[in-house]
């Protein structure tokens, strides 16, 4: 969970605090990392900028890149989510490449079974430029590649589609007003704790900003918990989000203390030995 107090603007402070300090040698080093590492953006007009600036301070135009790009036909929801996740996963990993603000991918028609997203050839957009340049690595047999087949399943791309997925800044902070205590725990915190209740062999993985959770068992499938489109709290198979799902009741509401966060996994857990086993 977010910390209550953690300052605001926290990344701009500390970026703020190191350029005081800095030697000139030293400030050209990090007005290079910090647009480099996501810790502030740079405009087109090559202003730095603050994370929670959504227009540049200098030119005022807009800053870039902030929009997903999806084709018309559905709404992609967690699809599109996991995919984000991935992204983001993919360039935690890789510190030493430049963070782009988004990636688009284009569709391929060289598989025998329809056209595919393509984890080649894709394109990497970054704030100080109007225009996208070649992304190089490729992203085949890593959970972005997954999560392309994940989305083509449910909506095949057709020529001309453009997914374009904005990635967010390690150090974007959630935003004002989502920031209070409101819910102690993510969703994803719930299954953990179905999966501590579940006991040995069983794993978990956070989804996005902890928006949703997936645990496995020793040899089962894996499980999603989420809110789903109706706001209720249910299990499904990840593999078939839109299958069979079981709502989690929640008659007392969100938990808010760890006895409560017990009693909800312990419900879960429940629901995934009654029903999925
Ligand atoms: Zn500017």
């Amino acid at each position: 969970m977010y910390s209550a107090t953690m300052p605001r603007n926290f990344a701009a402070k500390v970026f703020g605090r190191l350029m005081n300090a800095a030697f000139l040698s030293q400030q050209h080093a990090l007005t290079d990392l910090g647009p480099f590492t996501g810790l502030v953006w740079r405009c087109v007009c090559k202003e730095l900028n603050t994370l929670d600036l959504t227009a540049c301070g200098g030119c005022h135009e807009a800053r870039l890149w902030t929009k997903d790009v999806t084709p018309p036909r559905y709404q992609y929801g967690t699809l599109l989510e996991d995919l984000r996740a991935a992204l983001t996963e993919w360039f935690d990993d890789r510190p030493k490449v430049r963070r782009p603000a988004a990636i688009s991918f284009r569709v391929t028609t060289e598989y025998d079974d329809g056209p595919a997203w393509a984890t080649w050839d894709t394109t990497a957009y970054f704030t100080d430029s109007p225009t996208g340049q070649t992304y190089g690595e490729d992203f085949e047999r890593s959970f972005v590649s997954e999560a392309l087949v994940e989305l083509g399943d449910f909506d095949r791309p057709q020529v001309g589609d453009v997914l374009r997925v904005v990635i967010p800044s390690p150090f974007t902070e959630p935003a004002e007003g989502t920031r209070s205590t409101e819910y102690t725990y993510t969703v994803s915190e719930y299954a953990v704790e179905a999966a501590s209740v579940l006991g040995e062999g069983w794993g978990t993985e956070s989804g996005y900003i902890g928006a949703y959770g997936k645990l496995w068992g020793p040899d089962g499938p894996t499980y999603r918990v989420f809110v789903d489109e109706y706001d209720d709290l249910v299990v499904a198979l990840h593999d078939d989000p839109d299958g069979k799902r079981i709502t989690v009741d929640l008659p007392n509401g969100a938990p808010s203390l760890p006895y409560e966060l017990r009693a909800v996994g312990e419900d879960i857990a429940a629901i995934i030995r009654a029903n999925f086993a």
